[in-house]
């Protein structure tokens, strides 16, 4: 019987750890190391250039860290990968993805919603890419001759939208498949299993998971990833050996903090539906959310992320429910210890066309909501009252609102 995962989880990017005689992750802040021996060093450049490991001797902390190498290890075999390779944060891997794509072939297809910052570098034409913005249906008709990639999010940022990746695949023939799978993690979803080329994670998020980490993660086939790692090793995108080691310290507990978090998220999803301040839920654990079937096929459970409506839907109502809130910390970003409110109209969707915003449902009444690792009655306590006030308070001007509460 193969380990599961949660044993995975602990052990992996670990093994070398027994012949170094170390029990914690060795955290390497070399910037180069010596080459003594030429001939060596040579080799190991020609080694990293395929995206093999170093011949003993890393060379240069942006070509090769072992610290960042045990950490992406242990991603990749979390993943079902064969390889990983991680970044700077989720938008330098996903640049490199994309970059990549468009040394292959000018066309990329995508699915929205997806998360703002990659809707913005998509639509904003930086990388010269032609985009064809279509509905998860539809993909199979706009796969061209120069299609490089399909790019979709599963659970999609900030609705929880869930796509099919099987069927996605199917439709995309032989294009590769990327899916930014960072509201699942690989405790819930592994979209390689389900034929996806790559999956991509802002390990900001999850994997690092306590809030004080940037980093970003892509697995997938060892070919595809070397040269992945060939363009973050020339444009530099890596991830600081510090930032790896906190990354791969967080591995240990993913799963433990996912499955105790979406506990919490279902009972608020709940009580959120029944309260009369809110005007609609998402989350893909609540009754009609998800038509496919997709949880116990391509999902092990809904997640920990809901979003909901509030039922006056204005960014005046929206301003009126944050500042009460007393618990839940509003900030951007998610999959953190602690609980996390965000409007994405206002904040992290800010740069997607407002059309396609208000398409995918991101209107200024719409709250992320990232749950944490509080215990759900403290959390629907303060979200309760918080609503509560909203309800009651005329809507005022801000600036006076806040100077009433401070
Ligand atoms: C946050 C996020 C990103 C971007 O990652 P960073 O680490 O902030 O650069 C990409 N995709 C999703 C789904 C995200 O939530």
């Amino acid at each position: 019987m193969p380990p599961s995962f949660a044993t995975r989880a602990v052990h992996a990017g670990r093994a070398d750890f027994t012949d170094l005689g170390v029990h914690a992750p060795p955290l390497d802040l070399s910037s180069t190391y010596p080459t003594p021996d030429l001939a060596a060093a040579a080799a190991s450049y020609d080694a990293l250039a395929g995206g093999d490991a170093p011949r003993g001797n890393a060379v240069y902390s942006r070509l090769f860290n072992p610290t960042t190498d045990r950490a992406e290890r242990a991603i990749a075999e979390l993943e079902g990968a064969e390889d990983a390779a991680a970044f700077a944060s989720g938008m330098a891997a996903i640049a490199a993805v994309l970059l990549d794509a468009r040394q292959r072939g000018r066309h990329v297809v995508a699915v929205r919603p997806l998360y703002g910052g990659t809707d913005h570098l998509l639509a904003s034409n930086t990388f010269d890419l032609d985009v064809s913005w279509v509905a998860a249906a539809e993909i199979a008709t706009a796969v061209r001759a120069d299609t490089s990639l399909v790019y979709i999010e599963t659970p999609a940022n900030p609705t929880l939208d869930l796509v099919d990746i099987a069927d996605v695949v199917r439709q995309a023939g032989h294009v590769p498949v990327c899916v930014d799978s960072t509201f699942a993690t690989p405790v819930l979803q592994r979209p390689l299993a389900h034929g996806a080329a790559l999956v991509l994670h802002s390990a900001t998020k999850f994997l690092g998971g306590h809030g004080d980490v940037l980093a970003g993660v892509v697995a997938g086939p060892h070919a595809h990833i070397a040269r992945l790692k060939h363009l973050r090793a020339i444009t530099g995108g890596v991830l600081h050996p510090l930032a790896s080691y906190l990354l791969h310290r967080g591995l240990p507990t993913l799963e433990l903090r996912v499955l105790r978090m979406q506990q919490t998220a279902d009972i608020l999803a709940t009580r959120l539906a029944e309260s009369p301040r809110v005007q609609r839920v998402f989350y893909p654990g609540m009754p009609g959310q998800d038509p496919r079937g997709l949880i116990g096929r391509q999902m092990a459970g809904p997640g920990s992320i809901l979003s909901f409506t509030l039922v006056e839907d204005s960014a005046d109502a929206m301003q009126r429910f944050i500042s009460r809130l007393r618990l839940i910390t509003p900030a951007v970003s998610l999959g953190s210890t602690d609980t996390l409110i965000q409007p994405p109209a206002a904040l992290t969707h800010r740069a997607v066309d407002p059309a396609a915003r208000a398409a995918s449902h991101i209107t200024p009444g719409l709250a992320r909501l990232s749950v944490g690792l509080e215990s759900a009655d403290d959390l629907w306590q303060d979200l309760a009252q918080a609503l509560d006030g909203v309800a009651r308070a005329a809507p005022i001007h801000t600036g006076e609102m806040l100077a009433s509460t401070a």
